[in-house]
């Protein structure tokens, strides 16, 4: 089973220092007050995850996920969030313990992808996830206000919800990329 360790943001939205938030197995809760940013931890985990739609992370351009500042605080030049997880399990085909998964964007619009802080591509990190069911489509992250969306969803909509969740979308998008060869 996938286990997230720790979230590591800096410069994401609401965090512009340095914010380490560790997790136990199990189930976890984020509490705090109107516009304290737990909506932003989950925009910041979907991102890494390779939200390419600035408008779903609550936006209207990328650079809107990098942090603007504040009455006591200059704005930064750079966005970066990792997800730690554990790897004991083998759960990713990577011959390591831990696994880093971390995104970047600067102001100017580069960006950049890590897996275990070597440079990789959005599809690198998508091919690791869909192999366990728990892409950015996921069922693991519902947006505030999304679970009636789910509820409404057309039944073909559905199933490629649950198809990710199962882990069977990879197989589609193997078979998608070899017809086309
Ligand atoms: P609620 O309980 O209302 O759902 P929440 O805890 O989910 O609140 P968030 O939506 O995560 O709150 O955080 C909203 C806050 O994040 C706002 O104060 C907003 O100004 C701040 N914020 C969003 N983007 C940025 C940014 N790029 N730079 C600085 N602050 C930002
Ligand atoms: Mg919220």
């Amino acid at each position: 089973e996938l286990f997230l360790k720790s979230i590591h943001i800096q410069g994401f939205k609401s965090f512009a220092d340095k914010t380490k938030i560790d997790l136990q197995p199990g189930m976890s809760v984020i509490i705090g007050p109107n516009g304290s940013g737990k909506s932003n931890v989950a925009d910041a985990v979907r991102w890494v995850l390779g939200e390419q739609s600035a408008k779903s992370l609550r936006g209207s351009k990328m650079e809107d996920v990098i942090f603007s500042g504040s009455s006591s605080r200059r704005p930064v030049g750079m966005a970066e969030v990792s997800l730690l997880f554990d790897n004991a399990s083998g759960l990713f085909p990577l011959d390591y313990e831990e696994v880093v998964i971390t995104r970047r964007v600067y102001r100017d619009g580069e960006g950049q992808y890590f897996i275990n802080r070597t440079p990789c591509r959005l599809k690198d990190i998508q091919e690791l996830f869909l192999d366990t069911g728990s892409g950015k489509e996921g069922f693991s992250i519902i947006g505030q206000g999304r679970i009636e969306e789910i509820l409404n969803l057309k039944s073909d909509e559905r199933r490629l919800l649950i198809e990710e969740v199962a882990g069977i979308s990879k197989f589609r998008l193997r078979k998608r990329e070899a017809l086309r060869k």
